[in-house]
């Protein structure tokens, strides 16, 4: 047996850099696999918020009057109406729309979706008013990047025998996958928060009911993909984990019983 040791009374093999580059590359594919899933989620929300362009007219008013019956306007908080921008992108061709808690700013084209700006000013009430809410805004980007991280911690080594004491990076390097997906619930649980205190503020100002429905329609939606994005990098995390921990694990070598009498 090439470089086996003892460990515990039990015999191992230690993985090569070999083992490590083959895991790598099949934790590689099978993560870009499920994170390629993505698309599937975000579509039913992309696609009805193109078709709410042509209504537009029937939220656009009570949109912008919402500004005020929700007293953002009085905490500093602006619509910034995209469709004057001279720069072409997401925001200007209204394919996308976003609160910006730095600058208290929305932007969104409210000539195409207006229907999305409760949601955004529903952020806003998140960032500016509450404390739950205040708290998940913060921890949405350190949640983001920490998931990042994970999906690099998932491509360690495990070098360690399984029965080998756990330190605490040890039991990161473990739970990798779930520590991924609890990263990115802060910002799930935000955004449903967001679309929640959107539709409450849409009433609020006035909206009809069939209007309303058709808004919850499309935040269930949008909550879809955020839901899709959390699920899928905790699998991808998870999995490429798994993989890793096959292939780079020290094998213990079964001892048959016939040979310790
Ligand atoms: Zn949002």
């Amino acid at each position: 047996m090439v470089n086996s040791y003892y460990y515990n009374g039990n015999q191992y093999i230690p993985s090569s850099g070999g083992d490590w580059n083959k895991g790598y590359l099949i934790a590689g594919a099978v993560s870009a696999g499920i994170m390629g899933t993505l698309p599937l989620f975000g579509k039913p929300f992309e696609r009805q918020l193109a078709k709410e362009h042509t209504q537009n007219y029937l939220y656009k008013d009570a949109f912008l009057n919402s500004l005020k019956v929700s007293g953002l306007d009085r905490k500093g908080v602006r619509i910034i109406p995209m469709q004057y921008s001279k720069i072409p992108d997401s925001y200007s061709s209204g394919q996308n729309a976003a609160y910006f808690p730095k600058e208290k700013l929305v932007k969104i084209n409210t000539d195409k979706i207006s229907i999305a700006g409760f949601h955004e000013l529903g952020h806003a009430m998140n960032d500016l008013t509450g404390k739950f809410g205040k708290i998940l805004s913060k921890l949405r980007y350190p949640g983001i990047i920490a998931a990042g991280w994970m999906g690099t911690v998932a491509l360690f080594s495990r070098s360690k025998p399984k029965e080998a004491p756990r330190n605490g990076f040890d039991y990161v390097k473990d739970n990798c996958g779930k520590i991924a997906f609890a990263s990115l619930l802060p910002m799930v649980v935000e955004e449903g928060m967001a679309s929640y205190k959107g539709i409450k503020l849409a009433r609020k100002t006035g909206l009809a009911e069939p209007l309303i429905q058709n808004m919850k329609k499309l935040y269930k939606k949008a909550l879809l993909t955020y839901i899709g994005k959390a699920v899928a990098t905790g699998l991808a995390v998870g999995s490429a984990s798994m993989i890793m921990d096959k292939f780079t694990r020290p094998q213990k070598i079964e001892t048959p019983q016939y040979y310790l009498f």
